[in-house]
């Protein structure tokens, strides 16, 4: 089958690989169909997640339809369509009882903070991923969920991760009713942040980004204000503070994560890695934006030793800090009601429909925000 293969820091091609077997009986396997590039992919693509081993299959947000399944799995039949959260999650574990799918502490055999995620380092379980004509998808009783007739799949893909986690972010971000929220990044994250956060109760969202055609987008999508951290600022903190009386924003949410910034070296499970630090620039003006008594919702992504926080603002400000790998089926019901019923609308946001064959022009092109991309999909 052809699939994305990773090569090594920016290289990335698609290749054909042995097709994926089911090595458990409640595994499926699904024919992709649709498969997103993410922003956490960028992380990968840069180099900058510890343990990713040339030859992964990146991937983790995809829908498709299920070709075969194990013995033991009873919720799906072969033929179904689905959409498979990006979290690999047993159900049965301690934190996925809770509903913390993101969490889920027998997915991920390398038992490092993180679930099972889809193509995302052995750090994440050293799963194979979604970019690719077929993917094993393992607890397949639990996560994959049947999209619903009528659904289109654009607007089904998009609930595997970024709907989800702009959803999430707002949750998290403890909004009450006329809140002042601030969004850092207008990704397709930060997007559906501002999105959500209306749904929450607030009363103005605020966007921060440095691209243009990025904020333009938002400013009708959400709709909100949307504002460049470069062109319209001297300073993103005090600029909040003037917006919002000099007393800080209610709530922040930081979808921008980590950039790279200097080498170091991390130990992961005893083995000495030689990874990029992340600097911290959005959770720096995240926490010194919010208001004494706020909450910072962290839905970026950071490497998991990141320590760059000014902690004793955080300590003297009173804050509520709050960050997770979005859970996503638990918010699955009432986003494909959602999605069902109009109000999220998230296909808006796909720019770029690319061949699997042509992933490489996929990357550079999301990476670099050529051709004014939000969104990329590899069809297959
Ligand atoms: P993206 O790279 O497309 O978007 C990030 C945006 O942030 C870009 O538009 C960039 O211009 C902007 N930006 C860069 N520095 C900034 C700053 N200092 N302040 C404000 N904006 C800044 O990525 P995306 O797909 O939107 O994802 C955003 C983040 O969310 C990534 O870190 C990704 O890994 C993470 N993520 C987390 C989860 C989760 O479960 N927690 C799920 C999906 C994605
Ligand atoms: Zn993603």
């Amino acid at each position: 089958m052809l699939a994305m293969d990773y090569r090594g820091p920016k290289r990335v091609r698609a290749t054909q690989k042995p097709m994926p077997e089911i090595k458990h009986p409640e595994d499926a396997i699904v024919r992709v169909t649709r498969s997103c590039i993410c922003g956490s992919d960028l992380h990968l693509y840069n180099g900058n997640v510890p343990d990713t081993r040339v030859g992964t299959t990146f991937g983790h947000e995809f829908v498709g339809e299920v070709v075969e399944i194990g013995a033991e799995v009873t919720k799906l039949k072969v033929g179904d369509q689905v959409l498979v959260p990006f979290n690999i999650s047993c159900g049965r574990c301690h934190f996925c009882q809770q509903g913390l799918y993101g969490n889920c502490h027998e997915s991920n055999p390398m038992a490092t903070a993180v679930g099972g995620i889809y193509g995302y380092s052995h750090t994440a379980g050293g799963y194979h991923g979604g970019q690719a004509e077929y993917v094993r998808v393992p607890y397949a009783n639990l996560n994959p969920t049947v999209i619903p007739p009528g659904m289109d799949l654009d607007d089904a893909v998009l609930l595997t991760d970024v709907v989800p986690t702009g959803y999430q972010a707002a949750e998290m971000a403890g909004i009450q009713p006329g809140n002042t929220v601030v969004v850092f990044g207008a990704g397709p994250v930060g997007i559906m942040a501002a999105k959500s956060a209306w749904l929450f109760g607030a009363g103005r969202v605020i966007v921060l980004d440095k691209e243009d055609y990025r904020l333009e987008f938002v400013r009708n999508y959400a709709p909100c204000e949307a504002y460049n951290f470069e062109k319209d600022m001297e300073d993103p903190v005090l600029f909040i503070k003037k917006q919002t009386d000099w007393m800080g924003a209610d709530c922040v949410i930081d979808a921008v994560g980590a950039e790279a910034a200097g080498d170091v070296l991390q130990t992961i499970t005893g083995r000495k890695l030689l990874v990029q630090a992340g600097s911290a620039t959005a959770v720096h003006w995240a926490i010194n934006s919010v208001k004494k008594g706020g909450v910072v919702s962290i839905v970026g992504v950071y490497g998991p030793t990141d320590n760059l926080v000014p902690i004793g603002n955080v300590l003297n400000k009173g804050l509520t800090i709050r960050g997770n790998q979005t859970a996503v089926k638990r918010h699955l019901p009432r986003l494909i009601e959602h999605v069902m019923n109009g109000v999220i609308k998230p296909k808006e946001i796909i720019t770029h429909r690319i061949p699997l064959e042509d992933i490489a022009d996929g990357y550079r092109i999301f990476s670099d925000k050529l051709d004014n991309c939000i969104k990329p999909v590899l069809m297959m």
